[in-house]
């Protein structure tokens, strides 16, 4: 079916999308249809035709799905000696790095999402089971606190439960490697809940997991819709925690159906992040920077900087360049190796970026489009997009767009731009451009956002928390913050002799 397009494609990767097939939920350590034996169409965002079909999942199967997380975490997984579950999260990794050759082929398939792009991506999915099975090892045993000569107390980190997921489209198997490899090391089981316009890498992973024979019912998934099998894994009483990553509204609306069971939430939430290049910076690196930004991903990345802040004296030539940028990105077919940008997700999607397009237009701004190659007119395709005299009370500027598009406006002192970066409801990243080295730090500490870059762009290190402020998340993962999440802690006090003990009457 897909043989002309895979030619720069892995002989693993061509023998995965060509033995795509139905796809089943995965729980209790078994695939299984629906409960309902409903199935939905998983679409190819680059031909809009039909890939496989997927069961869709539901209120039935969330309650399987739990019960045998419950029983795996009261039972076998919870009984296991540290050591044994660690071996069980390198071995995933392992497999995972075995496998690492289909994975960034069908995710490009799945998603539209450049291969050269993703299989960075997906490169880092191995290295977050091993970074947590190190981390756990030393941090099990928390503080230790000697009170006086009668006591010694000290701290210890327990499994929380039962971790319901909820992941998104964008980055699916990073995203949900990055909340399975913390939950699982810390000894927990998991539900879950892929987006459902990308199942095809989850259902990969869970026959990866499958291979490497946890016990049953450690780790379950439910495919299906956010208003199903999303709503019934939150407002599940049996599930302690949810991982949530995708779009604030969706988050908020979570937040309140799990209220009444008191889970715990860890909220990663949109972004509309600026970049704020100053007349001194390294012009060439800042527009390196800014055009990977935006444009890398198809733009369908959270920590995009969809808005760009260039200081007036610069604006005229740096403008000028990005839009040449623009139209020399090269989009096409996202399985070959030389696409920049590849389709949008879903024509759903698609329409709600196109008339973000149309409103800019309305409110003022001039559109500078890159160029869609006529043979990918049957794709969910969006060139490369530039918005000159955007202004900050715009919708465009002040909404995520989601899409390869970035807003241009110029400030002419640091006051008025940090005002400015912070005149957004989200808070998620934001980059500095600036030769001079105390401003850098000043402007980055001033700008609301959970994670600030100074002349860079958005490099990671597994031990350092990723996450936003303001309407952009709740909580961190990442590094040691991700381990707290889905741990409980314990103090324990203990008596080193007989100290007095009050007694009644006396
Ligand atoms: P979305 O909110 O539409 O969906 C995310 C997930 O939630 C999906 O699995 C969906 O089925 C599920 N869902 C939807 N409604 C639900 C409900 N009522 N109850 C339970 N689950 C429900 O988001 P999306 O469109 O898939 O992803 C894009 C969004 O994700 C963007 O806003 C982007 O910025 C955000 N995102 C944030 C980060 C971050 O780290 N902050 C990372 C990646 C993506």
């Amino acid at each position: 079916m897909a043989d002309s397009r895979l030619q720069d494609v892995s002989e693993a990767g061509k023998q995965a999308i060509e033995s795509i097939s139905d796809i089943p939920l995965y729980i209790d350590g078994t695939f299984t249809g629906a409960a309902s034996n409903e199935t939905f169409d998983n679409i190819s965002p680059f031909t809009n035709t039909k890939i496989n079909s997927v069961a869709s999942g539901g209120g039935e199967d969330i309650e399987k799905a739990v019960k045998a997380a419950r029983s795996a975490f009261n039972g076998e997984w919870g009984n296991l000696k540290l050591k044994e579950r660690l071996n069980y999260i390198h071995k995933i990794a392992d497999l995972i790095d075995e496998h690492i050759d289909e994975i960034a082929p069908l995710e490009s398939y799945d998603t539209g999402l450049p291969l050269s792009q993703t299989k960075k991506m997906v490169a880092r999915a191995a290295q977050n089971f091993r970074f947590y099975a190190e981390m756990v090892s030393s941090r099990l045993v928390g503080e230790v606190y000697q009170v006086d000569d009668d006591f010694i107390n000290y701290t210890i980190h327990k499994p929380v439960g039962i971790a319901g997921l909820i992941t998104p489209w964008n980055a699916p198997f990073m995203l949900e490697t990055w909340k399975i490899a913390p939950a699982l090391a810390t000894g927990n089981t998991i539900v879950l809940k892929p987006a459902e316009w990308s199942p095809l890498t989850a259902n990969r992973l869970a026959e990866i997991i499958d291979k490497a024979e946890l016990p049953d019912g450690v780790f379950n998934v439910v495919h299906g819709f956010g208003e199903t099998a999303g709503a019934s894994l939150v407002s599940h009483p049996d599930v302690e925690l949810i991982s949530f990553t995708g779009e604030t509204t969706t988050g908020a609306e979570i937040m309140k159906n799990g209220a009444d069971s008191l889970k715990q939430f860890s909220m990663e939430l949109g972004g509309k992040s600026p970049i704020i290049v100053f007349d001194d910076a390294d012009i060439e690196r800042a527009l390196d920077a800014c055009t990977w930004g935006i444009f890398s991903f198809n733009g369908e990345r959270c920590t995009a900087n969809s808005r760009l802040y260039v200081h007036e004296n610069i604006a005229e030539s740096f403008t000028k360049r990005l839009k040449e940028r623009v139209h020399n990105i090269i989009v096409g077919d996202p399985m070959k190796t030389d696409t920049q940008v590849g389709p949008l997700i879903h024509t759903n999607h698609y329409e709600n970026v196109k008339q973000y397009l149309e409103l800019a237009e309305q409110e003022g701004c001039e559109v500078v489009s890159g160029t869609v190659p006529e043979e990918m007119k049957s794709g969910n395709f969006i060139a490369p997009t530039v918005l000159l005299n955007a202004g900050n009370s715009m919708r465009v500027v002040q909404e995520e767009v989601f899409g390869p598009v970035i807003a241009v406006m110029t400030f002419t002192d640091e006051e008025e731009v940090i005002e400015k970066a912070n005149d957004v409801r989200y808070g998620l990243a934001g980059y500095v451009w600036t030769k001079d080295i105390q401003r850098g730090h000043r402007v980055a500490q001033k700008v609301d956002s959970g994670m600030l870059w100074v002349n860079s762009q958005n490099v990671r290190d597994l031990r350092t928390p990723f996450g936003g402020s303001k309407h952009s998340g709740i909580g961190r993962e990442g590094g040691h913050y991700a381990f707290e999440f889905y741990t409980e802690v314990q103090i324990i006090h203990v008596a080193l002799g007989d100290h007095h003990i009050p007694q009644f009457g006396k």
